[in-house]
């Protein structure tokens, strides 16, 4: 027994130590994030602002469960931004009634209109286009039309795609909703689940290297990833066999998403929090977005990287990103009706 005491009064000690240090944090000048964004994406840009305001940033990095962690934290939640991609994930936190409205006219003027919440929840960040990485040698110029078209015989075992149930997809079949009608819809997955090359499985990256390794001669995948894949040393090869493609709807324009910022309900740093929401949105910020995360940048007057630049450019669909996030449900119900991942 003796033998277990003494770990019981070291963590004793240990949460002292621990507490001491959180109280020393307290007294600091300091921002606390949830993030579903990437370390790799968004440190870069806290240590830009850390440099410039003094203020420290503490990030939780989460892959799940934000809006429950937020809920059962409830007013205690050390929490003051949350970082998130995706419209519908954006509107499910404000719909969860753990944000607070923001009044910024630094963030309104940086943002455009149709890309926050008219109440301030939510703003967005940056802009992402789905778009077709399309086999350099198996795939011709001008093949790649509309996103309709990828249901069409043309493609039959010939396209992969991650989950249809993964949020990046299910706007694109939202959107897709919203420009026809749900039975279009349903008919447009049916065919391009009929095109698969194979179930649908992992992420947009392991996609492109099917098209490298000749399993599929085009894929649905989110721009960023092009920029991501070129810079990484084994990923090379994959970017360098294909190329982007930019469909558009039949009628509109090329499908964009977001990557967004809210303030919490609860946020105990409240004048730091705006501070790195003003942050984001202003020309720094975007610029480091741009080049580190290439993205593109949703402020009036903030260039896209040359290497974004060099995939070319292409119409942002109109469709009103909250409409997107509404339908989401709808979505999920076809793809499941489906059984497009099955
Ligand atoms: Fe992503």
């Amino acid at each position: 027994m003796p033998r277990q005491r003494i770990p019981k009064v070291l963590m004793a000690l240990a949460g002292l130590a621990a507490a001491a240090t959180a109280t020393t944090q307290a007294s600091a000048e300091e921002v606390n994030v949830y993030s579903y964004r990437q370390p790799e994406l968004v440190e870069p840009l806290f240590a830009k602002f850390t440099e410039a305001s003094g203020i420290a940033v503490n990030v939780v990095f989460l892959k799940t469960g934000m809006i429950e962690r937020l809920q059962s934290e409830g007013s205690r939640s050390p929490a003051d931004v949350v970082l998130t991609v995706d419209i519908s994930r954006l509107n499910a936190i404000v719909e969860a009634g753990v944000t607070q409205s923001v009044q910024s006219d630094a963030l309104e003027a940086a943002v455009p209109a149709n890309l926050r919440d008219p109440d301030g929840h939510w703003f967005g960040l940056t802009a992402r286009a789905r778009i077709v990485y399309a086999s350099k040698d198996r795939v011709a110029d001008g093949d790649v039309t509309t996103y309709e078209d990828l249901a069409s015989e043309a493609w039959a075992g010939r396209l992969c795609t991650r989950s249809g149930t993964h949020p990046y997809n299910l706007a694109l079949i939202s959107a897709l909703t919203l420009h026809h009608d749900e039975e279009f819809a349903s008919g447009w997955l049916e065919g391009l689940k009929s095109n698969l090359a194979r179930k649908p499985q992992g992420n947009d990256r392991a996609q492109v290297k099917a098209i490298h390794a000749g399993e599929c001669d085009i894929s649905l995948g989110n721009t960023y990833y092009m920029g991501l894949m070129v810079r990484n040393d084994e990923q090379k090869a994959w970017a360098d066999s294909v190329r982007i493609v930019f469909p558009t709807f039949e009628g509109g324009g090329t499908h964009v998403n977001l990557s967004g910022v809210a303030m919490t309900k609860s946020a105990p740093n409240k004048a730091n929090a705006l501070a790195l929401m003003e942050f984001l949105a202003s020309a720094e910020g975007q610029e480091i977005y741009a080049e580190v995360n290439h993205e593109y940048p949703i402020t009036p007057g903030v260039p896209t990287s040359d290497l974004v630049d060099s995939w070319g450019t292409f119409d942002f669909d109109s469709l009103d990103l909250i409409d997107i996030a509404k339908a989401r449900p709808g979505s999920l119900r076809l793809v499941e009706t489906v059984d497009f991942d099955g």
